[in-house]
């Protein structure tokens, strides 16, 4: 196919909106072999789309489609996809390309690859301009679309993709050339422990849940620990911590000092 054109919604500067009224007609060149082309379902939004559309990072290029926790259902696929066939929901994360040549991306690491290609804002390899998630469709390289299981619900992948794409922008802003990221590493940790361990996740948002998840799956003890008692319930019933603490409660904390193995 020739290109195909979407339509998103755009900042055209600061300050703007980005709603329905500020649709933004861009076209995509040819659908590559290796390319899937998805309609948009979902798509999060999270500080990092506030800080782009605002141009606090200095390097934004208007107009800007934001979105970068996307999720859809696939409407064509280039003639090498293998992973992927019309009709799958798929997700799409901070990135959609990088070099493919370096070590990094030869050990399955693109995210630290030099030349990454964020979702958004950024020249991708045709010399085309990148373009976000608060759009009709989108089109991928297969190697930067992840598979949402049949169990997830679509909306719920936006959070999943979220979670991982949170962990990508610090890899980008804090230490993109210094390994793992700080998720990465705690994962890495907690699936090394031949016992069950006493794990504290501090902060309940978005990569907190998934830690809390992943942490009771891997059969650790978990336990929150909030500014507030707002996420008591939360925490304990819906996602299924074994323990919850305020961090304000200094009584509260002392009672649990050095009672966790791994924060
Ligand atoms: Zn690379
Ligand atoms: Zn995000």
């Amino acid at each position: 196919m020739e290109g195909r054109k979407v339509t998103g919604w755009a900042a055209r500067d600061f300050p703007s909106q980005v709603n329905d009224k500020q649709s933004f007609k861009h076209i995509y060149t040819k659908t590559g072999p290796e390319d899937v082309v998805f309609k948009v379902l979902y798509c999060g939004v999270d500080h990092s789309d506030l800080h782009q559309i605002r141009n606090e990072a200095q390097y934004t290029t208007y107009p800007l489609v934001p979105g970068h926790e996307v999720v859809g259902k696939v409407i064509e696929v280039g003639s090498d996809v293998k992973k992927f066939v019309v009709r799958d929901i798929v997700g799409v994360v901070c990135m959609v390309g990088s070099c493919g040549e370096c070590m990094r991306c030869k050990t399955n690491k693109e995210q630290y690859c030099k030349n990454m290609v964020f979702t958004y804002n950024t020249i991708y390899k045709d010399g085309s301009f990148t373009q976000g998630g608060f759009s009709s469709a989108m089109i991928v390289h297969q190697n930067y679309v992840v598979n949402i299981p049949e169990k997830t619900s679509p909306r719920a992948g936006c959070t999943v993709t979220m979670c991982r794409s949170d962990g990508l922008q610090s890899v980008k802003t804090v230490h993109r050339d210094a390994g793992p990221s700080v998720e990465e590493r705690a994962i890495l940790y907690l699936e090394a422990q031949d016992r069950a361990i006493k794990v504290g996740i501090l902060g309940l948002g978005g990569v907190g849940h998934l830690g809390v998840l992943i942490a009771k799956a891997m059969g650790h003890h978990v336990t929150v620990i909030s500014s507030s008692d707002r996420k008591r319930e939360e925490a304990l019933t819906d996602i299924g911590a074994d323990c919850f603490l305020v961090s304000s409660n200094s009584a509260e904390m002392d009672k649990y000092k050095s009672s966790l193995d791994y924060i």
